[in-house]
């Protein structure tokens, strides 16, 4: 599993360098520009999770043929109304 980590806390940790007098600008500057080019973990994917935009279950119902909404049909019975951001965490990601 990827490991997450804050940039903010990152910069506490190496702030008795960054914040040090004795330490080149030039240092301290590369060492902020790392912390910011390291990539982003999505903290839903980090999780296991899937967004509803993702997911095998996420379908327009066939009730409502015409709308752009769609649902949840994990449970197939129940159906619930989500937004492509949601998530759940019955989520399956679909093969693409
Ligand atoms: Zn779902």
């Amino acid at each position: 599993m990827t490991d997450l980590v804050s940039r903010e806390s990152l910069k506490k940790s190496f702030g008795f360098i960054t914040d040090d007098t004795a330490c080149p600008l030039h240092i301290a500057a590369e060492i902020d520009q790392s912390i910011e080019l390291e990539p982003a973990v999505d903290p839903v994917h980090a999780a296991g999770g899937v967004y509803c935009r993702e997911c095998e279950y996420y379908l327009k119902h066939p009730s409502f043929k015409n709308e752009e909404r769609r649902f949840c049909f994990e449970s197939p019975l129940s159906p619930k109304a989500k937004e492509p951001d949601d998530f759940c965490s019955d989520g399956k990601k679909a093969e693409t």
